[in-house]
Order: structure tokens, then C-alpha cells, then sequence
């Protein structure tokens, strides 16, 4: 009994210390090699018109799929780690290429024209080059400008307030369009708010998951979508999960919505069936909602 108590110790220890540590250099020393062996890959998750259900964009989500850890990682778990080690300046221009290419492959196909939404990660956006590495990528890939849209959060956008509305104007210049992703659960200020040029807030899921039981999230949603319509924004609800939460949406005059109500992030192939069938009018799923 004391062996088998003791036994239980030495795992816990090394449960809440040493596993850690173990995983963290694993993690990291395949975190290298992901990009060579081609182990990313972009998942689409659709953004959906809350007035007539159609598709309004789609966003770009990164998926490491690791042949040594044995399956997906989630990006909440490497990309701390590729901001820390500095690999994400290659994975986060190969996250832009790759989408806007999949969104270049699209129109081409001939179906109609959508923005492609990208996350950036704080170090991506301090680096100078972003805007004309963003430049040259669209040229590569002959997606036009207005097509793509950046993902920054507000943690980003806080660090250096000067410096994020002169990248921001940068882009704006080049008609890309700007998302404050996670709205709502950073510390920017209303008032720094107004002199970022964005085009659209993005409503955190904290919020949107308990609206229904929870008088106070509604009040702030209702109250983030009059402030968004004030500035001339989009706004967008992520994590919609169930019906009463898209109506709740529908009726506080949300413009967008996101979530696996609707569909989970997919692979390209099944993104691009989903798109196809939504063009070809075929799309009945959750019809009833909009109508
Ligand atoms: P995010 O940009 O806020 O993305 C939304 C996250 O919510 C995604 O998680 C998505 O799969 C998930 N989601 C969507 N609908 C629902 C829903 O109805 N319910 C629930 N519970 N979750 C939903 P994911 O793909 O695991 O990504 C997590 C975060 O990782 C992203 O949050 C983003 O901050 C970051 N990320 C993902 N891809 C990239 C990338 O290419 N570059 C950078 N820098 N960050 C990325
Ligand atoms: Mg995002
Ligand atoms: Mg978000
Ligand atoms: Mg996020």
C-alpha cells in the first residue's frame, strides 16, 4: 500500500513538473522540422451572413499534423512556442501563402469571391518587412488585395500603439482588410479603438457560449455590436454552437456568425464542397434559422 501511495507521488511530481518540461523540448524539436517535412496544414472554418445564412468568408486555422507525437496538435500549444523560438516568421508567410493561394484556387475554380481571413501572431506583426512580405505574397499568388484579411488581437495591438496604427494604415493602403480577433477579452481602451483602422471586431466565444443563461454576456454583446455599427465595423460572433444562440445574434443585429452550429473549421477539400454547394443552392443545412 505505501509502495503503491509512493508510486502515486513520484507521479504526480512528475505529472506536474518533469512531464512538462519533457513535452516542452519534444514539442520543440519537432516544431523544427514541421515546415521541411510539410507537416502543416490549413483547416477553413466559414463565416456565415446571419441575414441570409450565405457564406461570407472563410478562416484560415493552422493545424500541425505531427508524424512523431502521433496526430494533431492544436495551435494554442505550438503557437506560443513558435512565437518564443522565432519559427513563426516561416510558418506564419507559410500560413499566408497557403491561404490566399487555397483563396486564389477558388475564384479560379469560379466560385464567387470571398475574403480569406489570416491570424497573426504579435512577433509577425512587429516584424518591419510584414506589409511588404504581405505585398509579395498576394503578387505571387494573384489574390487580390481586398480578398484577404488579417486576424490581430488586441494584445497585439496595445504593445505599441504608434507603431500598430502606422502597420495598420500600411495595409489599409493596400485594401487588405483588418479583424480585431478575441474582442472584448483584451485591455485595449474604447479610445485607442477608434484610431486603429480596422473594418471588423470579432466577439470572443467567452461571450457568446453563456448568452443565453447569462443576462450579463448578452448585455455585452449587444453592446460591443452598437459599438462596432457606431465606428462603421463588421461585427462577428465566434463559437456559435447552437440555435438560441444564433437567434439571440440574429435579433442584437450581429452581422456575421461562426461556429460549429454551422460548421467546424475543414479540411480544403471538404471547405471547398461546402462553398461549392453553398454557389450551387443546394445548402439546406440550418435553412430554417435564416428564413
Ligand atoms: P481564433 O483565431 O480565435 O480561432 C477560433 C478558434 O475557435 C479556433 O480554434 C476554432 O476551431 C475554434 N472554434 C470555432 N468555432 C467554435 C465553436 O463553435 N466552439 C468552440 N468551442 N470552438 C470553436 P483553433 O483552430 O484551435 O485555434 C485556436 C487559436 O490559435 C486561434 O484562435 C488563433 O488565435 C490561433 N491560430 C490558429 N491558426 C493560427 C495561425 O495560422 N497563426 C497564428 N498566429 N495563430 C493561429
Ligand atoms: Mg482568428
Ligand atoms: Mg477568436
Ligand atoms: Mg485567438
Amino acid at each position: 500500500r505505501a509502495k503503491q501511495q509512493g508510486r502515486n507521488n513520484y507521479q504526480l511530481y512528475t505529472s506536474a513538473i518533469g512531464t512538462k518540461v519533457l513535452e516542452r523540448l519534444v514539442l520543440e524539436n519537432n516544431l523544427y522540422k514541421a515546415l521541411d517535412s510539410h507537416e502543416f496544414l490549413l483547416h477553413y472554418q466559414p463565416q456565415i451572413n446571419l441575414e441570409n445564412g450565405q457564406i461570407v468568408g472563410m478562416e484560415a486555422l493552422l493545424r500541425w499534423q505531427s508524424q512523431d507525437l502521433g496526430g494533431l496538435v492544436s495551435p494554442l500549444q505550438f503557437i506560443p512556442l513558435a512565437e518564443e523560438t522565432g519559427l513563426i516568421s516561416p510558418i506564419g508567410e507559410w500560413v499566408l501563402r497557403t491561404a490566399c493561394a487555397q483563396n486564389r484556387a477558388w475564384q479560379l475554380a469560379g466560385l464567387p469571391p470571398l475574403p480569406i481571413a489570416v491570424n497573426l501572431s504579435a512577433r509577425q506583426f512587429q516584424n518591419k518587412n510584414l506589409a511588404s512580405t504581405i505585398h509579395q505574397i498576394l503578387k505571387e499568388t494573384g489574390l487580390d488585395s481586398q480578398y484577404l484579411e488579417i486576424e490581430i488581437t488586441e494584445s497585439i495591438a496595445i504593445q505599441d500603439m504608434n507603431f500598430t496604427i502606422e502597420v495598420l494604415h500600411h495595409l489599409r493602403n493596400q485594401n487588405i482588410q483588418i479583424a480585431m480577433d478575441d474582442f472584448g477579452t483584451g485591455y485595449s481602451s474604447l479610445g485607442a479603438l477608434k484610431h486603429l483602422p480596422i473594418n471588423k471586431l470579432k466577439i470572443d466565444r467567452v461571450f457568446v457560449r453563456d448568452l443565453v443563461r447569462d443576462s450579463n454576456d448578452a448585455a455585452i454583446i449587444r453592446a460591443i455590436v452598437a459599438l462596432g455599427h457606431g465606428l462603421n465595423l463588421k461585427v462577428i460572433a465566434e463559437g456559435v454552437e447552437n440555435l438560441e444562440q444564433l437567434q439571440f445574434l440574429k435579433a442584437a443585429k450581429c452581422d456575421a456568425m461562426q461556429g460549429y452550429l454551422f460548421s467546424k473549421p475543414l479540411s480544403a477539400e471538404a471547405a471547398t464542397r461546402l462553398y461549392q454547394c453553398q454557389y450551387a443552392g443546394r445548402l439546406t443545412q440550418n435553412s430554417v434559422a435564416f428564413s
